[in-house]
């Protein structure tokens, strides 16, 4: 597709020279028209990431000040009521495999391709220059880096860090992030609509909340007035963070129910013991990692899904989100299909049934190229029993 910015190595006839790791090389077409410039990964499959479609844009380090720049201002924009903000998506924002979260004064890198990494002094100095932060943490401890050969790596590119959590505000509700020992960068910023929905949606009902990590929907729940809130995973880390926000936010611990368990075997005991609640969220971990995994990733999201459905009370709401790249809008909704079949299969109500009653995804903060669908990771769909 036109401007989409990855060159697969299967796509590449001939490659002159020997270019090293991250360097900067121009990409011609069959007949020798020029067509882009980008960084060039000698070991992963997608061979270049394109930088430029102008042949005059020099790659320098004037080139990722105005790119950090851009990306900066876009934000400044758009998102309001939160000082947790994706600064950079990566592709999205001309920086291919750079990924940059902003909590409070603090700022946290993920290095993905060999292009940032090449260019990485260049982008941590515009970074601090931009964003005036008082400590910079890398992340780049994601298992992407070995397909670009690159071993994982993290710690304080700059300031000093006591180790103490980093407090942010979002829509009223205090987190605490982990920026060192979080997943990702520590919080799930790109799930912000969703909790604000979340909570406008919660007043006086039943929320279960699966998959939780440090209760980031649980929260939101509580603020807005859920009756009770159970919240389930299996990182007792995770959920020793997520009670100590919840006294923090000074909401009742008589509301919540934590548990450290395995979601798919308490979702099997809850329609067991015939548990219904009037709002869940589903928000598993990547089932799916790659395309070669699609199969069996789609399988365990139809399995929590149905279950999911079937705990549902007459007018109840479903969160449902796959945070997978490999499952496409497609399959993801396709196999919301066959999981509302296969609930309704199991009712006796010949009345019952599901409405889809919104699509949703991650925050404006994490734009997509509409060139480079690939990068919309997130999607999810609100559901309601109807009766
Ligand atoms: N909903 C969260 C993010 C979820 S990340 C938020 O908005 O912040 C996925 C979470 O699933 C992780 O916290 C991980 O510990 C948990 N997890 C992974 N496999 C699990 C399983 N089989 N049972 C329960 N939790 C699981």
């Amino acid at each position: 597709m036109r401007r989409h910015p990855w060159v697969y190595a299967t796509a590449i006839k001939r490659v002159d020279g020997k270019p090293k790791a991250g360097a900067t090389v121009q990409i011609l077409s069959h007949d020798g028209r020029w067509v882009a410039k980008g960084a060039y990964s000698p070991s992963s499959k997608i061979r270049v990431r394109v930088w430029s479609w102008n042949e005059t844009e020099a790659i320098d380090h004037a080139f990722f000040k105005r790119k950090i720049s851009a990306a900066i201002q876009y934000r400044q924009q758009w998102i309001k009521d939160t000082n947790a903000i994706r600064l950079i998506a990566g592709e999205a924002d001309g920086l291919p495999g750079l990924i940059v979260d902003q909590y409070d004064r603090v700022i946290v890198c993920q290095f993905l391709s060999a292009g940032v990494e090449y260019w990485r002094d260049a982008i941590i100095s515009a970074l601090q220059e931009q964003t005036q932060c008082s400590l910079m943490v890398e992340r780049s401890d994601a298992a992407v880096r070995s397909r670009e050969g690159m071993p994982e790596q993290s710690g304080i590119l700059y300031g000093e860090y006591d180790g103490k959590l980093i407090s942010i505000n979002e829509h009223g509700v205090q987190y605490g992030v982990d920026v060192l020992g979080g997943h990702k960068t520590g919080f799930y910023i790109d799930q912000r609509d969703n909790r604000r929905m979340v909570s406008e949606l919660s007043r006086d009902r039943r929320v279960l909340n699966m998959f939780c990590y440090t209760g980031g929907f649980s929260l939101a729940a509580l603020q807005g007035g859920a009756k009770s809130v159970v919240s389930v995973d299996s990182s007792g880390d995770a959920l020793g963070l997520a009670q100590r926000q919840m006294v923090m936010n000074g909401y009742s611990s008589e509301l919540a129910t934590w548990l450290d368990a395995d979601a798919f075997s308490t979702l099997r005991e809850l329609r067991s013991a015939q548990e219904r609640f009037d709002l869940i969220v589903l928000d598993p971990p990547k089932f799916a990692p790659s395309a070669q995994h699609l199969e069996r990733a789609l399988k365990a999201y139809k399995e929590i899904n149905r279950a999911a459905l079937q705990l549902l009370n007459p007018g109840g709401l479903l969160f449902t989100f796959s945070c997978s790249g490999a499952v496409s809008l497609e399959n993801f909704e396709q196999m919301i299909a066959t999981s509302v079949s296969e609930a309704l299969a199991h009712m006796q109500d010949q009345e019952t049934n599901y409405r889809v009653m919104r699509r949703l995804a991650a925050g404006l903060d994490h734009p997509v190229l509409a060139s480079f669908p690939e990068g919309e990771y997130l999607k999810g769909l609100l559901l309601q029993r109807t009766q």
